[in-house]
């Protein structure tokens, strides 16, 4: 069942998103080479509670860290550990913050130092596929058309679109209705309406789209072992367009 927010749940996940945004701001001035995923997922812990709210990830089904930390090949749900972060690295970074009782979701992929221009294009490329994916979107729009432009968006420019991981609704729980997958036909899917809060989450992959589950039953990386990137928003539909509450 898709939920349709009113205005008190949605001024709870603008709060939500504007702790998360600054959480994810803090991080990425806290990357570089040395640093460790850990020590990362201490200060966006620390942060988020010192500002009266709650991580949405920790102990979400057992999931044993505040932020997802998925290095190069990861794509998502990666563990934080000791290793420290390299020169040409890049690390995905995926959080989310809980305010009275709402959710907000945001990810973004971060250089380490310098790296390669095969990865910053790859980075820039799902953020800009993201941006795609929500324009001209308003109530009235089909989920379809945010589906379509992601994956055309990143597929034209020759990289993989991750399919076993979707975008969702959000709100009162971190993942609702519907599925927004990152493929798909424009003229397909649900109708959007004003009040839906919807996470949309590009993944690529710099080589063949293909993924697996590491041992640890959460992290995803790909088969081929080329870097992956990942851009997340959660946003509101609007009348006449769409509010993006992480930014
Ligand atoms: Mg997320
Ligand atoms: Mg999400």
């Amino acid at each position: 069942m898709i939920t349709i927010k009113n205005n008190i749940q949605i001024d709870r996940m603008r709060k939500a998103g504007k702790i998360l945004k600054e959480t994810l701001d803090l991080l990425e001035a806290s990357i570089y080479p040395g640093q460790t995923t850990l020590r990362l997922n201490d200060l966006a812990y620390q942060y988020i509670i010192s500002q009266g709210a709650k991580p949405s990830f920790l102990n979400y089904e057992g999931f044993p860290y505040t932020i997802c930390a998925s290095l190069n090949d990861q794509v998502v749900h990666g563990f934080s550990s000791e290793i420290p972060l390299k020169e040409g690295d890049i690390i995905s970074i995926d959080c989310g913050v809980i305010w009275e009782g709402y959710h907000a979701d945001a990810a973004r992929t971060f250089p380490v130092g310098n790296i390669s221009i095969e990865k910053a294009n790859l980075i820039e490329a799902t953020k800009e596929s993201f941006f795609a994916g929500i324009k001209d979107i308003k109530a009235g729009s089909r989920l379809g058309h945010i589906s379509h432009r992601i994956q055309v968006y990143l597929e034209e420019r020759g990289y993989g679109v991750v399919r076993e991981l979707v975008g969702h609704g959000v709100g009162e729980k971190l993942h609702e209705d519907p599925c927004v997958p990152n493929y798909g036909k424009y003229n397909s899917g649900v109708v959007l309406q004003e009040g839906m809060t919807l996470a949309i989450e590009p993944m690529s992959t710099l080589g063949k789209r293909d993924v697996y589950l590491e041992d640890n039953d959460w992290t995803v990386t790909t088969v081929d072992g080329l870097a992956s990137a990942h851009y997340e928003n959660t946003v509101l539909i609007t009348k006449d367009g769409v509010e993006i509450l992480t930014l």
